[in-house]
């Protein structure tokens, strides 16, 4: 019979994310589909007798969550490498990386990740010195969390001495390098370090299910073009369960507009999306471009990455040819200068907005918030940020000063202007919950969402800023059956929305976690 569903849920409590109708008690899916999402009533008119009907027993159902700012690929790149989150002095990462030299073969690099000078004690960059005494038979490189620098040893600037006189290679008084390398050096000594594609391939699935135990569904990844490659090979084989659009290069633009290519292209599993462009820095390497100086740092305001003249080309061709843009801007200076420029872009090429997007979009002024508004602009945001980085004393007071840090990550302004805005993590860490939880609790008033706002943007605002707003976001009929039941009651408990726990994970239809055993 034609009417008949594989799957009722019935007993839940539905978050649906959809604007009307956002609570329901009830969904049936069919192949990889919601067939009906309502009451008991509507639900059971699709139970057949082929159906399994599956009690929530009361659970909280969401729609499945799209981490609208990843990079998966980079992180299955990145597997064996030396982490060194977690660690409170300079010297816990220092023995981190000196177990890790010692078995890796001489000559060989060693890498570190995921350092925060802000989480140390001693609250400074390791230089080469410091590195020097991990090893000096191996390159060792280590990358602070934000990856827009990084501390390399004596033999690893052997191996970067064409790069003197790039911009971020930091030297001394007297000239010598000091072992930090940011920005444009860093990212070119980056590649000569960095997993091939066969390695993110390889690694590929295992990102995957680290995804489905978190509850992500689909992801909006900032890969390289060799992920990019890794992703289609993944796909082909069916190894990969994990809806993936790929944010690609923007030194990427002109090839693709050469060819005609829009973004868009692909299917419901692996699409081209945007292309990603940067603006400015970070503010933990204090390159994050601001209006005025760091806090206690006179002269520095950090920079742009790109003249506004170029960055205007780039964001002009993507334009023109139909590619949408994720540009990457954190400081208020940059968050004005792409806002700016991708108004008048979008004003002086009339015809429908290709919903361009700024990434992180961290300081944003009254008067941006407006100009977002009016271009159509996506606002593309990571609430864990605030989790990590907004509290007292940490990276926000810190370069910002307690004055301009309160205005960090104001989503409810966004929010409440009608901006859309999706959420991501930018694998700072990996974990919507976690993101949700400091979008609902942040340290500021105009950083709080309500529990329904927060889990919007981190499902149909993800879902929108893909142009994927038909198929999948929320749970309504005819979207792809992708869904999350959790432990614990986010929406009656906001305050403790990080305690609650992914206990399934659905994508198009089928349990991804737990992995059935049949
Ligand atoms: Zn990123």
């Amino acid at each position: 019979m034609a009417r008949e569903a594989d799957l009722v849920f019935v007993g839940g409590r539905l978050f649906t994310a959809a604007r009307v109708r956002p609570w329901a008690q009830a969904m049936a899916t069919r192949n990889d589909r919601f067939v009906a999402v309502g009451t008991e009533a509507q639900v059971e008119g699709w139970a057949g007798r082929r159906t399994r009907r599956i009690d929530l027993h009361g659970r909280v159902v969401v729609p499945g969550f799209i981490d609208a700012h990843a990079h998966m690929a980079d992180s299955a790149g990145e597997i064996g490498w030396t982490r060194l989150s977690g660690t409170r002095f300079m010297e816990d990462a220092l023995a981190r990386l000196r177990k890790a030299a010692a078995r890796t073969p001489a000559g060989d690099w060693v890498v570190g990740i995921d350092w925060d000078e802000a989480k140390w004690t001693d609250r400074r960059y390791p230089n080469r010195a410091d590195l020097d005494r991990v090893s000096t038979d191996h390159p060792v490189v280590a990358r602070r969390i934000d990856c827009h620098m990084g501390s390399v040893n004596s033999p690893a600037l052997e191996r970067a001495r064409d790069l003197v006189g790039l911009r971020g290679f930091d030297v001394d008084g007297s000239g010598r390098p000091t072992g930090i390398l940011k920005e444009d050096a860093f990212s070119e000594l980056h590649d000569r370090f960095a997993s091939g594609p066969a390695v993110i391939e390889r690694n590929l699935p295992r990102i995957a299910r680290m995804a489905h135990r978190l509850g992500i569904t689909s992801i909006h990844d900032v890969v390289p073009m060799s992920a990019w490659q890794a992703y289609q090979r993944a796909h082909r084989r069916g190894g990969l369960r994990l809806r993936v659009y790929a944010m690609v290069p923007g030194t990427a633009t002109a090839s693709l507009a050469q060819a005609g290519i829009q973004s868009g292209l692909g299917d419901e599993w692996l699409r081209l999306g945007a292309v990603k462009v940067f603006s400015d820095g970070s503010l933990g390497a204090f390159t994050a471009a601001l209006d005025a100086p760091y806090e206690g740092q006179a002269k520095e305001r950090g920079m742009f990455v790109h003249p506004p003249s170029k960055l205007r080309e780039t964001l002009e061709t993507a334009h023109r040819t139909g590619l949408q843009t994720a540009t990457h801007a954190i400081g208020d200076a940059a968050v004005r200068l792409v806002t700016e420029t991708l108004a008048s872009v979008e004003e002086e090429n009339a015809g429908g907005t290709m919903r361009h997007r700024i990434e992180h979009y961290e300081l944003p002024d009254e008067e941006v918030l407006r100009r977002t508004k009016q271009a159509g602009l996506v606002a593309s945001c990571q609430p864990n940020f605030i989790g990590q980085w907004s509290g007292p004393g940490d990276v926000y007071e810190n370069r910002l000063g307690s004055i301009r840090m309160a205005r960090n990550n104001p989503y409810r302004r966004i929010a409440r202007l009608g901006i859309p805005l999706c959420f991501g993590s930018d694998g700072m860490p990996y974990g919507p919950l976690y993101g949700i939880h400091w979008a609902v609790n942040g340290y500021f008033e105009d950083q709080r969402l309500s529990p329904e706002e927060a889990f919007r943007a981190y499902t149909a605002g993800g879902a929108y800023a893909s142009f994927e707003e038909h198929q999948k976001g929320t749970l309504e009929t005819g979207k792809l059956a992708d869904f999350v039941v959790l432990e614990g009651d986010p929406f009656r408990n906001p305050q403790t929305i990080d305690r609650c726990v992914i206990r399934e994970t659905w994508i198009g239809g089928v349990r991804v976690f737990p992995v059935s055993k049949s």
